[in-house]
């Protein structure tokens, strides 16, 4: 079975979204109609620390839920969302994808990979396509502070960024 019908089966029956390749290989799509504000998908994985997000089966499918915490690659439960610069979905509290905006039927969900990166020295290459395309996607403190100041608003940076940008403290000791 290919791996876009494996992750799709295993999602609820009435999930929001569902799989399937797109321009930017796998790729979450709105089944329904969904409206700014509205849950879209928690995600779910183990947690794995810094180091583990080096290894080969977590390396692209890791994101950062904490000052040292990681969320790393569930099997058959992925959610391969990808990233934009011009997003239509954000995170809250740390795993929580909610829409930022109306998404119609069929549109692709994605969100800022900035909004969940601290201290991470990965730096990933961005072809989104949208006006806003930055290129590169790095952490977040690198964003131009118009476009920081506008996830602030929506609610979008997690509350363990927002607190580690105010204290500016690195964690070396990762
Ligand atoms: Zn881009």
């Amino acid at each position: 079975m290919s791996l876009e019908k494996e992750i799709q089966e295993s999602l609820p029956k009435h999930a929001k979204f569902y799989v399937k390749n797109g321009m930017h290989g796998l790729g979450c799509f709105a089944s329904r109609f969904i409206r700014k504000g509205e849950r879209i998908m928690v995600f779910k994985g183990p947690l794995i620390t810094y180091a583990q997000t080096k290894t080969k089966e977590h390396k692209d499918h890791y994101f950062q839920i904490g000052p040292k915490s990681f969320q790393g690659k569930a099997p058959l439960r992925r959610r391969p969302v990808n990233h934009s610069c011009n997003p239509n979905a954000g995170i809250i509290g740390s795993e929580t994808l909610i829409a930022i905006r109306n998404i119609k039927k069929g549109e692709e969900i994605t969100f800022d990979y900035s909004t969940t990166m601290y201290n991470d020295s990965v730096i990933l290459r961005c072809n989104c396509g949208s006006r806003q395309c930055r290129h590169i996607i790095k952490e977040f403190r690198y964003l131009p502070e118009k476009t920081q100041l506008k996830y602030m608003k929506i609610g979008v940076v997690p509350k363990w960024l927002r607190l580690r940008l105010k204290s500016g403290l690195r964690h070396d000791s990762l």
